[in-house]
């Protein structure tokens, strides 16, 4: 199977060298920087001009881009996809976009013969890079089938989650829990500081107990307590996935109270400089707010081993 492969930021770089290294023949092109491409390339892939070379010199092409837009305009721009695609070629967005955008891809390509599995990832640069994603596909049973070898080379859980659009359902409902839990962690960790816990500590007993979120193994240390926010999953893509769930919500007329609260602090996060910042900087903003630096509090207790900040 050739596989084109469109979109080398922090995600898909490392997921196409995956593919590449199981042993794909891999068509890439490059939207802005060309770097991504040509490191690509120096592990065998071939750079094209235009996603539309990608799709002509591709039986499967492979998107993970920033959004709906950046989709759109793959597919449906000037020498985009769909100018490429015959019948029998197969679209796998792997885009964090809305159900919408992915059955809308999928009405042009079928027009043209071609097919479209939704499968968008979640576990991050290093699972990306590991070969450990877990991957939410919506679409036909089949043709996931067909599509698994090259999925295999970027995750180990590849769950069918039903028809085309439900895999963007699923990760949008994901990244509802993700962000929300994110800021609860801040939030209550700047109040156990307050209070004299240490952070070190308030982690060890919380990783057992009832609080737990797996978002304390993901960010607390290396991020929040390093004050390190080096992406990662940049700010400005939560915000976007938290804006794609209150969409949803208000089309569907599902209240969304926290998720709310959770965009609004986002917005805010991100208006005041850190949107390319890693996604856990909004809560380092959080607990800045109650006038707590996490990663001094971190530091203060390793350094004297007693209680304040
Ligand atoms: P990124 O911003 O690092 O990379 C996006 C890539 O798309 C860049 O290489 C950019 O050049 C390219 N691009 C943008 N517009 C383009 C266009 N019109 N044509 C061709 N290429 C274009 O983003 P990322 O972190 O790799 O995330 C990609 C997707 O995966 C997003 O939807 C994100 O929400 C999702 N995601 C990210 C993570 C993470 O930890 N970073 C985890 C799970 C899911």
């Amino acid at each position: 199977m050739n596989i084109g492969f469109i979109g080398l930021g922090d995600m898909g770089a490392p997921m196409a060298e995956r593919v590449v290294k199981a042993g794909f023949p891999v068509f890439t092109t490059f939207h802005r920087r060309r770097e991504p491409a040509d490191a690509l390339a120096a592990l065998g892939a071939r750079v094209m001009s235009t996603p539309e070379e990608v799709a002509r010199a591709s039986d499967a092409v492979i998107t993970i881009l920033p959004a709906d837009a950046e989709l759109h305009e793959t597919v449906f721009g000037p020498h985009g996809l769909a100018a490429g695609f015959s019948p029998g070629k197969i679209l796998i967005d792997m885009t964090t976009a809305t159900a919408a955008a992915v059955i809308e891809a999928e009405k042009a390509m079928s027009t043209l013969g071609g097919r479209v599995l939704d499968a968008p990832v979640s576990g991050g640069t290093t699972a990306a890079a590991q070969g450990t994603l877990t991957i939410m596909v919506g679409g036909d049973a089949a043709l996931l089938e067909e599509c698994r070898p090259v999925l295999a080379a970027m995750g180990t859980r590849i769950i069918h989650v039903g028809p085309l659009g439900q895999g963007k359902v699923v990760k949008m409902i994901n990244q509802v829990l993700a962000a929300t839990h994110l800021l609860a962690m801040g939030e209550a960790f700047a109040l156990g500081v307050r209070c004299g816990a240490d952070p070190a500590t308030l982690y060890s007993v919380i990783k057992e107990s009832s609080g737990y979120s797996k978002m304390l193994d993901l960010r607390l240390q290396g991020f929040l307590l390093a004050g390190s926010f080096q992406p990662g999953f940049k700010l400005d893509l939560m915000k976007k996935d938290v804006n794609l769930a209150l969409d949803s919500g208000r089309a569907q007329g599902v209240p969304l109270l926290l998720t709310s609260a959770v965009g609004q602090l986002f917005a805010a996060a991100s208006a005041a400089g850190n949107g390319s910042a890693d996604f856990s900087a909004a809560a380092h903003f959080v607990a800045e707010m109650a006038g707590v630096d996490l990663s001094r509090a971190g530091a203060s207790k390793r350094a004297t081993g007693s209680g304040g900040t």
